[in-house]
């Protein structure tokens, strides 16, 4: 899964997941969170029990196969377990290269599972139905990219207006497992899921995999909830799990102001209106072969001084060769609005690198004699493909890379 910083998802951590999806009545092992190698023997004591899975709490799956799940046979083998997996940062194959620092700890009883399924509901944009989708091969076979066969994938649309989706519950069940002892068990797990994930304004929820035990009981061994953030004003005890650890800073400085903010690798500073506008400007940008050193986009509802704000930190970026405004005036965003915030900006932060501005929209003319009567470099583009094109000149000349801030330090 890719964590992305504008799409609007809130992800929590698997023992917060368990927790809610037990308080939906959703099997799942007895377990405790721990911060330390003390805490995580501690929980195992208080467990009870004589085998413990300790599992590193980061947003990215993949932790099995990377070593980020770890057994333990006696009390002294979890704590040398849980130093291990708080030591160092964690890479998985869906963290990136440098990995996710560990910080928490989950220690649970072991399970011995028969059978591993995958079971999750999501939200089909094709259909606009919230689906359910089963598999009869489920934990670490999915997750390493050994994808089931199309037989052994049970994709089924719910009802809205059947309570409970019963019915869809019922014959997932039946696809998913010949036993015939865990197929109520199955479509009971379904069933909870499914009211689980309407009351929680959930936008995906993936039980991954769901054990089945010898005695044909139904475990969820692995959750992955993410819930949808548009709706999270209706779940204030939510809100509260949220965790912005692995958020990179400079992105929860830009949402305090208003502003979606994701660094890019390349070296031409973006700023647009709109998640739409800014992604398509950086889809043109990378069309011409010109790397974007940032995605930003300025909300609706951004201050003068919060855009401000925005373009200082866009302008700590000291690789950036040029910049390309393209704002669409209307509603509250106001070209000359921006004009002002980007002149308020550049009074403590001087700009001495190409601006390539194309204002269209609301009071456009008036954004253009604000920055013509700045000290800042503005030039002023047509329309889209002429300011593309200005970009695409002023890259030419100073790709970026290695010789970016050398560029910079020259015009400087
Ligand atoms: P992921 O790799 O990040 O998806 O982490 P999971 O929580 O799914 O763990 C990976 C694998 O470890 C699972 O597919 C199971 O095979 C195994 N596993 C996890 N918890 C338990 C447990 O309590 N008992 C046993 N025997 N295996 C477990
Ligand atoms: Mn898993």
């Amino acid at each position: 899964m890719i964590r992305n910083g504008w799409e609007d998802t809130v992800r929590i951590h698997e023992y917060q997941a368990k927790r809610l999806l037990k308080s939906y009545g959703i099997p799942v092992p007895r377990g405790a969170v721990a911060f330390s190698a003390a805490e995580a023997e501690a929980a195992a004591r208080f467990l009870g029990g004589e085998r413990w899975v300790i599992k590193a709490q980061i947003h990215a799956g993949g932790r099995g196969e990377a070593g980020g799940i770890a057994f333990a046979n006696d009390l002294d083998e979890v704590k040398i377990a849980a130093e291990r997996l708080l030591a160092k940062p964690l890479v998985t194959a869906e963290t990136g290269p440098t990995g996710l620092r560990v910080k928490r700890l989950y220690v649970e009883e072991a399970v011995q599972p028969a059978r591993e399924l995958y079971l999750a509901l999501y939200v089909d944009r094709s259909t606009g139905q919230v689906t359910f989708l089963g598999s009869r091969r489920g934990g670490v076979s999915i997750t390493s990219g050994a994808v089931p066969r199309p037989e052994e994938i049970v994709k089924i649309g719910s009802d809205p207006d059947e309570p409970a989706s019963g019915r869809a519950a019922d014959e997932l069940a039946a696809r998913m497992t010949d036993d015939e002892a865990a197929v109520p068990q199955v479509g009971d797990v379904a069933k909870r899921l499914y009211r689980a994930f309407w009351e929680l304004d959930a936008s995906l929820i993936e039980l991954n995999p769901l054990a089945l035990l010898t005695n044909g009981r139904a475990v969820a061994l692995d959750t992955r909830v993410i819930l949808d953030d548009n709706a999270l004003f209706r779940h204030p005890a939510l809100e509260a799990l949220r965790d912005d650890e692995d958020t990179p800073p400079e992105e929860l400085e830009a949402a305090r102001h208003e502003i979606n903010y994701v660094a890019m690798a390349g070296t031409v500073g973006c700023v647009a209106n709109g998640a739409g506008l800014g992604m398509a400007t950086v889809d043109l940008l990378k069309l011409r072969g010109v790397e974007p050193a940032n995605f930003m986009d300025i909300r609706p509802v951004a201050t003068r001084e919060q855009i401000a704000t925005g373009f200082r930190m866009m302008l700590r970026n000291s690789s950036l060769t040029c910049i390309l405004v393209n704002i669409f005036g209307g509603g509250i965003i106001r070209c000359d609005l921006v004009a002002e915030a980007m002149v308020l900006a550049t009074r403590e932060i001087p700009i001495r690198i190409p601006v390539v501005v194309r204002f269209a929209g609301t009071n456009a003319e008036l954004g253009q004699k604000l920055l013509a009567n700045s000290a800042l470099p503005a030039e002023f583009a047509r329309d889209l493909p002429d300011a593309v094109d200005r970009i695409e000149r002023h890259y030419g000349k100073h790709p970026g890379g290695s010789t970016a801030s050398r560029a910079v330090a020259a015009w400087v």
